[in-house]
């Protein structure tokens, strides 16, 4: 059997990760409530570990309606309140914030026949893989990333700044960043 090679935050014992690393990052999903899933937890994921958020997952599944666009963007003061005083997740009050009006975006998008990823493949058409060798080329954010953050910001989103984005676009597969000798690459 080929010996199986991975990026290397996926080459761990810890188990979530590695699942994570596997199964998810850079494959291409772009389901509307899976892109809404991700760019919530991408944006908590902001100034933390990744490991963090994946070991609050289904914490923040369960205090987000199970990532229900519609649901979170009916949440009310005492929802805030909720989650605000949520030990599972974390408690930051402009991401929670950020997470409830971003429901509302998107809300409005679908009432009008918009959704998400026409959006986003108005951007990327096609998934960008990217040929990277080692983990130290890969950036934290690019033009296109910067971009992207900039019409979500004029479309009303919050915290969705471009660094946050790149790790969205990573996490959803429209950007491929598995280094080249990774296993899990396609
Ligand atoms: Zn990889």
């Amino acid at each position: 059997m080929p010996e199986i090679k991975r990026c290397s935050w996926g080459d761990t014992d810890d188990e979530l990760s590695r699942k994570y690393h596997d199964e998810e990052w850079g494959k291409f999903n772009l389901d509307e409530k899976y892109l809404y899933e991700m760019l919530v937890l991408e944006s908590f994921q902001s100034g933390l570990s990744w490991a963090t958020i994946l070991y609050k997952r289904e914490n923040f599944r369960h205090a987000f309606a199970d990532f229900d666009v519609e649901k979170v963007s009916k949440f009310t003061d005492a929802d805030f309140e909720r989650l605000m005083n949520d030990a599972g997740i974390i408690r930051n009050k402009l991401k929670i914030n950020a997470a409830i009006n971003n429901a509302q975006v998107l809300s409005n998008w679908h009432r009008n026949g918009n959704c998400f990823s026409t959006f986003l493949c108005e951007f990327i058409p096609n998934p960008i893989i990217h040929h990277f060798d080692s983990e130290s080329d890969v950036p934290a954010k690019n033009e296109l990333s910067a971009k992207i953050s900039k019409e979500m910001k004029k479309q009303g989103f919050k915290f969705v700044g471009p660094t946050t984005i790149y790790s969205f676009l990573q996490a959803v597969g429209l950007i491929n960043d598995h280094i080249e000798k990774c296993s899990f690459k396609y």
